[in-house]
C-alpha cells in the first residue's frame, strides 16, 4: 500500500464482515479507511494498516464532514463499501417504534447518507465504485421485519443509483450474503432467536459463509473485472436463494 493508493472507505469496518472486506481491499492495493462507531482495531490485529475514523452513519452531517476530511487528507474516495448494519429480533406485533427506527436509521438512512455523500464526490471526481451490503433476509425474514425491509430497500437503492450514475462513471452494486458467523448472526444465536442447526439444514452448501467469501465478491465488484456491472445484487449464499428449503429425502436413482 502506497501513499498514492486509491482510497476505499468501509462503514462498520472495525468488526465482522466489514473487517474482512477491509483486509481484502488493502491486499488488493487500496488505502482503506474503516469508519465505525467503535475502534475495535489493535496494531497487532491490523497488519494491513487499515485506518480508522469514528463515524455514526445515522448522522448525515457527520458523514459528509468525515468523508470531506478523508478526501482532504488522503485523496479522492475511489470506493465506498456500505457495510454497517444492525438488527432487532422481535415479532411485528411486539416490535417497538424505537426498535424499528434504530434498524431503519442504520441500515437504510445510513446507507443512503453514505451513498449520497460518496456518490456526489465520485461524480465530481470523474468516477468511483460503491458496494452496498444487503442480505438474503431481503426476501422476508420472520422475526426480523425492520432488517428484512431495510435489506430489500438497499437492493432498490442500489439498482436506482446504478442506473442514475452509470453514464457518469460511478458503478453501484450490492452483495447479499448468506449467514456468516459474525456480529448479526452471533447476536441472534445468543438471543436464542436463530438456531444454527436449523439454518445449516436450510443451506444447500451445508455450511455458513466465511467472511472472506463475502470480501472476495466485494473485491470483484469494485474491480475492473466488473466494469460492465451496475445496479446488480450478487448473492453469496451457498445456494440459499435458489432453493426453497425442502431437501431431497434421498439421492435420486
Ligand atoms: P457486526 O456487528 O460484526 O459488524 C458491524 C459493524 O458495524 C460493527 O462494528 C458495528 O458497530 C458497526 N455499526 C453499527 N451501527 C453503526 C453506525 N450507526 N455507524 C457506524 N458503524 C456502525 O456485523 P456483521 O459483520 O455480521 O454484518 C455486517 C453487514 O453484513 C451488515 O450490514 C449485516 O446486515 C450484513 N449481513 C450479515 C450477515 C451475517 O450472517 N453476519 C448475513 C447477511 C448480511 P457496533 O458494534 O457499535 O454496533
Amino acid at each position: 500500500m502506497t501513499e498514492s493508493a486509491p482510497i476505499a472507505v468501509i462503514t462498520g469496518g472495525a468488526a465482522g464482515i466489514g473487517w474482512q472486506i477491509g483486509q481484502r481491499l488493502a491486499s488488493d492495493g487500496y488505502r482503506v479507511v474503516a469508519v465505525d462507531r467503535v475502534p475495535g482495531l489493535t496494531a497487532e490485529e491490523n497488519p494491513a494498516g487499515v485506518l480508522w475514523r469514528e463515524l455514526d452513519v445515522t448522522d448525515p452531517v457527520a458523514v459528509d464532514r468525515v468523508f470531506g476530511e478523508i478526501e482532504a487528507e488522503l485523496g479522492p474516495i475511489a470506493v465506498l463499501i456500505n457495510n454497517a448494519g444492525i438488527q432487532r429480533h422481535r415479532g411485528i406485533e411486539d416490535l417497538t417504534w424505537d426498535e424499528w427506527s434504530a434498524v431503519v436509521n442504520v441500515n437504510l438512512h445510513g446507507v443512503f447518507a453514505c451513498l449520497q455523500a460518496a456518490g456526489r464526490r465520485m461524480l465530481a471526481n470523474g468516477g468511483g465504485r460503491i458496494v452496498n451490503i444487503s442480505s438474503i433476509s431481503a426476501r422476508g425474514s420472520a422475526g426480523r421485519a425492520p432488517y428484512a425491509t431495510t435489506k430489500a430497500a438497499v437492493i432498490g437503492l442500489t439498482s436506482t443509483a446504478g442506473a442514475e450514475w452509470a453514464a457518469r462513471g460511478v458503478r453501484v452494486n450490492a452483495v447479499a450474503p448468506g449467514y456468516v458467523d459474525t456480529g448479526v448472526f452471533q447476536q441472534g444465536v445468543a438471543a436464542g432467536t436463530l438456531n444454527p442447526a436449523t439454518i445449516l439444514s436450510r443451506i444447500p452448501a451445508g455450511r455458513l459463509a466465511d467472511a472472506n467469501e463475502i470480501a472476495a465478491a466485494v473485491s470483484f465488484l469494485v474491480s475492473d473485472n466488473a466494469s460492465y456491472m451496475n445496479g446488480q445484487t450478487l448473492y453469496v449464499d451457498g445456494g440459499f436463494m435458489v432453493d426453497y428449503g425442502v431437501p431431497l429425502a434421498k439421492k435420486p436413482e
